[in-house]
């Protein structure tokens, strides 16, 4: 709108001047062609006057003869009396080289005249006129009549003959205003007639210029090239236009040739002196239109000056924090693709610990002071370039201009210190503890559309990144980890689908079989969850089964996985095969649940699956604290006929110990044993191993060891005495359809699986 404006106000102030241009170009114009018509009109007045002059001698000149000359006295009377019927101030008839009559209005008439009586403007004429020429003499001062006057003169004939000259001298009346200068241009101008040589002929009273020049040349009115130009013109007979500057003030004047003797009328025009209403006008409009102009820009200026402030002020409104005077998150994320853009940096999230709590025990008060304290230190570390932001409460965003993780540290500690230090210097009991997170950009160039995108995942990760650092009771930072977040990613996902995935069956019991070391015959499967998400991706149950310990979904899977291997079980019951017992893995959340054996029965009971074909699996920590409960739990569970197994024995803390006092049935010994000894051939290894075998034996509790890789270890295994063995050297756990195709369906021993 502005620039419009502007463009506008530029626009009209150039199309005004060009206008102003126009105008004085147009008035110039108007003057020049007021003067030629003004000079036109006194030309055209003086040549009538001239023709009705002429006109009127000759036709006097037609009637005179040999006749009439012979009565000189009559002649003389007609004479007079044609001299005033014409208005003419006198009269002469002079015969060819002699004498002749000279009448005089007001004076006596002579008859004796001859060419040397007569004016000396006038001889030249009369001796013309003899030679059969016609003519108008220049003005001159006739002492005769005591004025101005100018002589025409004709020849008269007689048959073919000039006998003599007839002439009369005569004033223009036009002279008179000429002389005064009066209706010149409308009272705005004068007259002089000048001759082509410059020579003043008439000149005006009203003129201008005082000094007394005989000359036009000689006076003000032309510059060197200009009278040169002038001289040229005028010799011509061509108009000419100019202007001149006489103590101080512009004049205009045209020069107009008459037609006669080289006449020129010089018409002045003194209107810039004297102000017409045009000029006036003009001049007017020209001086108003400036100050209009420089108002319109001013208020134009005072426009935009407010445009801005409210603009300002709106800006303000929307984008600032009205607390601390920070940024909004709004701006924030405004501003972030910008300066990501431009170079690498980090968003950081800062929070105070129990924001609420110090709200409340401290006050809105002090509350908010803290925060505009928090504000004010962030802003006093901030380099350009770089901001800090308040959302609602306690939490403050940071983009700083730094990719380098011990920098960033070092520079957010600072604040954080210098803002903890706040309650020290207030002698206040309560320790400040702020937590921070950290996201760096990716230092890359990127595209306005990748900085976008780059900001919104930066905001996201700085979350996490926060997420991480709230568990640490100190000032602390915390940097986003891409390979940290996965985790959490899977987690979030597992988390939040876990539920929804055992209703729609998307958890598999995979089963891995267990070979009897000693007849090389399938004694028994493990069952082992595994997720196959409805896209068809496989989750391990290392990336589940942790949090669903800590979230107690555990429970509940792993009844799903005795209810699985209950109907495996009855399957191949019905089918009339010989079932081998399952073992399923079971947390110690369920273990300890109160209704834990009679949800168990409940299953075999509802399967119709003799519970002697299920083991289960518990992990060596659950025997740590509590013994005693485990023990009557187990008794519990043997009383209704279940197996129970001792998993990943020897990767804890338990001892050879603890295990005299459980009344397990199965020890399975923890796959680390058998990775020490291939790897390290760890002798002590071998003999801890060989020893546990042999008590476990002597306890009557069956042996299985786990991660049998080799037959190296198989061989090993089997000349310590255990039982059973269990690894990728006999099969990867897999689904029961393979399984069921692989070891029940007739081939029932490894020997015959392995080809
Ligand atoms: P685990 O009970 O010790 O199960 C044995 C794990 O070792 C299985 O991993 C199996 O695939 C792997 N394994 C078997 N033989 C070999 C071998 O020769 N070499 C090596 N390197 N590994 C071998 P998986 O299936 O990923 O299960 C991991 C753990 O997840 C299990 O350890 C178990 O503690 C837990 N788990 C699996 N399913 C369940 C379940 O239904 N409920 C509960 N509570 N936990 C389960
Ligand atoms: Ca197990
Ligand atoms: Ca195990």
């Amino acid at each position: 709108m502005s620039i419009f404006i502007t463009v506008m106000a530029v626009l009209l102030f150039l199309a005004g001047s060009q206008l102003m241009g126009y105008l004085n170009r147009s008035i110039g114009q108007a003057a020049v062609e007021q003067m030629e018509a003004e000079a036109t009109e006194y030309k055209i007045r003086i040549l009538k006057q001239i023709n009705a002059d002429f006109q009127a001698l000759n036709t006097l000149a037609g009637f005179i003869g040999p006749e009439e000359l012979d009565d000189m006295d009559g002649f003389a009377k007609k004479m007079e009396q044609a001299n005033e019927n014409n208005d003419f101030l006198s009269m002469v008839y002079l015969e060819r080289e002699g004498s002749g009559v000279l009448v005089t209005l007001g004076q006596e008439t002579r008859t004796d005249v001859t060419v040397e009586d007569i004016s000396p403007e006038a001889r030249p004429l009369v001796e013309q006129a003899w030679e059969g020429e016609a003519g108008v003499s220049r003005l001159f001062q006739s002492e005769l009549a005591r004025e101005r006057v100018f002589v025409y003169a004709v020849p008269i004939y007689d048959g073919g003959k000039v006998i003599g000259s007839l002439s009369a001298s005569d004033r223009l009346d036009i002279f008179a205003d000429i002389l005064e200068g009066n209706g010149v241009m409308g009272g705005n101008g004068y007259l002089h007639m000048v001759g082509t040589d410059g020579k003043m002929l008439i000149r005006s009273a009203s003129d201008v210029v005082s000094e007394e020049t005989d000359n036009i040349f000689d006076g003000p009115y032309f510059s060197d090239e200009e009278a040169e130009e002038a001289r040229e013109a005028m010799s011509g007979q061509q108009p000419y236009y100019s202007e001149f500057t006489y103590r101080g003030k512009e004049y205009q004047f045209f020069l107009l040739p008459v037609g006669i003797n080289g006449w020129y009328l010089m018409c002045m025009n003194t209107v810039q002196e004297a102000g017409a209403g045009a000029y006036r006008i003009a001049r007017m409009a020209q001086i108003t239109f400036l100050p209009v102009i420089g108002l319109m820009l001013f208020l134009m200026l005072y426009g935009y000056n407010l445009l801005k402030k409210n603009n300002r002020q709106l800006l303000r409104l929307a984008y600032q924090d009205q607390l601390t005077g920070a940024w909004n998150l709004t701006r924030f994320r405004q501003l972030l693709p910008e300066s990501l853009e431009q170079a690498g940096g980090c968003v950081a999230v800062l929070n105070v610990r129990q924001f609420t709590f110090i709200q409340e025990i401290f006050g809105m008060e002090q509350s908010q002071r803290l925060l505009r304290f928090i504000k004010k230190t962030a802003d006093k570390y901030l380099k350009e370039g770089e901001y800090v932001c308040r959302d609602t409460g306690d939490w403050f965003y940071l983009f700083l201009k730094e990719t380098e993780p011990r920098r960033i540290h070092s520079r957010l500690i600072t604040v954080m210190n210098e803002v903890a230090a706040i309650t020290e210097a207030s002698r206040s009991n309560y320790q400040l503890v702020l937590y921070c997170g950290v996201a760096i950009a990716q230092a890359k160039t990127r595209t306005r559309e990748d900085a976008g995108k780059e900001a919104n995942d930066l905001m996201t990760h700085v979350m996490f990144a926060l997420d991480t650092a709230r568990g640490v009771y100190q000032n602390n930072i915390w940097f986003y980890d891409a390979q940290l977040h996965k985790k959490e990613e899977l987690e979030n996902y597992v988390e939040s689908h876990m539920h929804q995935a055992l209703q729609d069956g998307e958890f598999h019991m995979y089963l891995q079989p267990k070979f009897d070391l000693k007849t090389g015959k399938l004694s028994g499967a493990e069952a082992l969850v595994r997720w196959i998400t409805g896209e068809g991706r496989m989750i391990y149950p290392d990336q589940f089964i942790p949090l669903f310990e800590r979230n107690g979904f555990c429970a509940q899977l792993d009844l799903y996985m005795v209810e699985c291997a209950c109907r495996q079980l009855r399957e191949w019951m019905d089918r009339g095969l010989q079932p081998v017992p399952i073992s399923v893995n079971q947390s110690k959340l369920l273990f300890f649940q109160e209704d834990y054996v009679e949800c168990l029965c409940t299953l075999t009971e509802r399967f119709r699956v003799p519970p002697a074909l299920i083991t289960l699996e518990i992990l060596e920590g659950i025997a740590l604290n509590n013994a005693d409960e485990l023990n009557r739990k187990i008794a519990r569970l043997q009383e209704k006929g279940f197996r129970i197994s001792m998993d990943d024995f020897g990767s804890g803390f338990s001892s050879l110990n603890t295990l005299g006092h459980l009344k397990i049935d199965e020890l399975k010994l923890d796959r680390g044993f058998l990775m020490n000894v291939s790897n390290s051939e760890d002798e002590r290894t071998r003999v801890i191993m060989a020893q546990m075998i042999q008590m476990a034996s002597s306890l009557r509790i069956d042996t299985v060891a786990e991660g049998v890789e080799t037959s190296s270890d198989e061989e090993m295994l089997r000349k310590m005495g255990c039982h059973y063995g269990q690894g990728y050297y006999y099969s990867r756990p897999v689904d029961v359809a393979v399984f069921d195709q692989a070891y029940m369906t007739g081939k029932k021993d490894r020997s015959e699986t392995q080809e």
